[in-house]
């Protein structure tokens, strides 16, 4: 258990001075999955296979004395909406439940090239829609400090998974929030980097103009370590960016005196609770030790980021949805006595609750009659909530709030009211808005014991600033 409880840095060093082997990490890893996965619900399958194969590659390496690539036989668990030829490829929905990708994501493919053994394909809200994991059609997934609570969502079985030790990184992806969220619900760092940094080619898309994949990590170098084998311009994603990756490693470790740090004015208001706030003015105090310079800023528009992101991100999935019809790809009805009823009940019996509200609100607001109204208006409302950071990024280096302004919920106490449950994600949906790099870091924990987490918002490109300021605060709250 020691073991797994290392972070990826201090397992890579036990690897190089051959204190353990790639194999025995990754058995341990599958041994801590058996034990403790009937009740968590991390995995909807494992990758045991390619793990192992991959672990003994590691290990010739090393008897060989060869450079070992980054993240190099450190176990991980990767998203099920991320596709790997090995396994199944679910996106937690019954409409892919068998679904085998004939080809690899791109990061899937990078992590192969570094021999990073997956170990298994992690549970999600049903094609990435929810903030707390209760929408996979599989199973929930529970918080591993407590299995009463949810984890957070939709990345909720990436980040339990790293919380309780049955993988030491992990992948997941962030439309509105999906890695920071459940990051800061269980007590770990997670990172969505500037949009089109990481490919999102295979990614089974949710909200194309949003998503962006991020590594998991239970210190900031390891997710500084992930970040940078998995980034990089990509010619099979029209929108990745081909512009070089910064090494962030360069500059993480170096202080932050004089880092002009903005906390937002909205985010510290009314709705955070009292134990978050407490956190994240600790936060606070332990930047201006560290000599930073604190400046309350105002962001008025963001009240409306979640409207905005609801027209837009349903939107997209409306269109993006529209390829699993029974032909292409997974599910088909048995009993269809044309075409069009073919099409309707494959959808109707395949796709979950959530995931039809949504596409029904993306239509409606793509009709033509409500075009204007709703989407165009969202769409020009986006580009004033850019214009607002910008202001701000004039006068501050990076932006720092509360991920949420409650820690981790009990499971089932959102569910009936979705409002409630989208409003879980008010202060990080702003970033996909606008493309921004940002984090959350554990920064605490409330009176139940439960982790509290600190979001850092960075300029777009400027990945290095914001996990510097996050490594600072670790390393400060340690
Ligand atoms: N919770 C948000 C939603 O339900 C964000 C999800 C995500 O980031 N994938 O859409």
């Amino acid at each position: 258990m020691e073991l797994l409880k290392k972070t990826a840095v201090e397992q890579r060093k036990a690897l190089l001075n051959k204190e353990v082997s790639a194999l025995e990490l990754v058995e341990e890893t599958f041994k801590q999955i058996e034990n403790l996965d009937d009740k968590i619900g991390a995995y909807n399958s494992l990758t045991k296979e390619y793990a192992i194969e991959t672990a003994k590659k590691v290990d010739e390496k090393i008897a060989k004395n060869e450079e070992l690539p980054l993240m190099a036989g450190i176990p991980l668990a990767l998203k099920d909406n991320m596709n790997m030829t090995d396994s199944k490829t679910t996106a937690s929905s019954k409409i892919l439940e068998n679904f085998v990708s004939p080809f690899d994501a791109t990061v899937t493919k990078k992590l192969k090239e570094n021999l990073v053994p997956i170990v298994g394909k992690a549970n999600l809200d049903e094609f990435a829609m929810g903030s707390s994991n209760e929408n996979s059609a599989f199973k929930i997934v529970r918080n591993p400090h407590n299995l009463n609570k949810v984890p957070g969502g939709s990345s909720g079985g990436s980040a339990a998974s790293v919380a309780a030790y049955e993988a030491t990184v992990s992948l997941g992806s962030d439309t509105g929030g999906s890695i920071r969220l459940p990051a800061s619900f269980c007590g770990i760092n997670g990172f969505k980097p500037t949009y089109g940094r990481v490919s999102r080619y295979g990614l089974i898309a949710f909200a194309s103009s949003l998503d962006q994949i991020g590594p998991f990590g239970r210190c900031v170098e390891d997710i500084a370590d992930l970040y940078m084998a998995i980034a990089g311009h990509d010619e099979k994603d029209s929108t990745s960016l081909n512009l070089e990756v910064e090494d962030v490693r360069k500059t993480l470790k170096d202080d932050i005196k004089g880092l002009k740090i903005g906390v937002i004015k909205e985010l510290m208001a009314e709705g955070v609770s009292d134990d978050v706030r407490k956190s994240a003015e600790n936060s606070i105090e332990t930047y201006k030790k560290l000599g930073a310079q604190i400046k309350e800023v105002s962001l008025p528009l963001l009240k409306y980021s979640i409207g905005i992101y609801y027209i837009v991100a349903t939107a997209e999935a409306s269109s993006n949805l529209a390829r699993f019809d029974g032909v292409k790809y997974g599910y088909r009805t048995k009993d269809a006595q044309n075409l069009l009823e073919m099409y309707t009940k494959t959808r109707a019996e395949g796709f979950g609750d959530e995931v039809k509200r949504r596409i029904m609100l993306g239509t409606y607001a793509l009709s033509s009659g409500y075009y204007d109204a709703y989407y165009k208006k969202a769409q020009q409302l986006r580009r004033l909530v850019k214009n607002d950071f910008d202001n701000v990024f004039k006068d501050v280096d990076v932006l720092i709030s509360p991920t949420c302004p409650t820690t981790a919920f009990d499971i089932g106490s959102r569910n009936e009211d979705p409002l409630a449950m989208y409003l879980t994600d008010i202060a990080t949906i702003s970033a996909n808005l606008i493309g921004a790099p940002a984090l959350s870091t554990p920064c605490g924990f409330d009176s139940e014991k439960m982790p509290v987490g600190l979001q850092i918002i960075g300029k777009n490109l400027d990945e290095a600033t914001i996990l510097r300021a996050a490594y600072n605060l670790e390393q400060a709250l340690k």
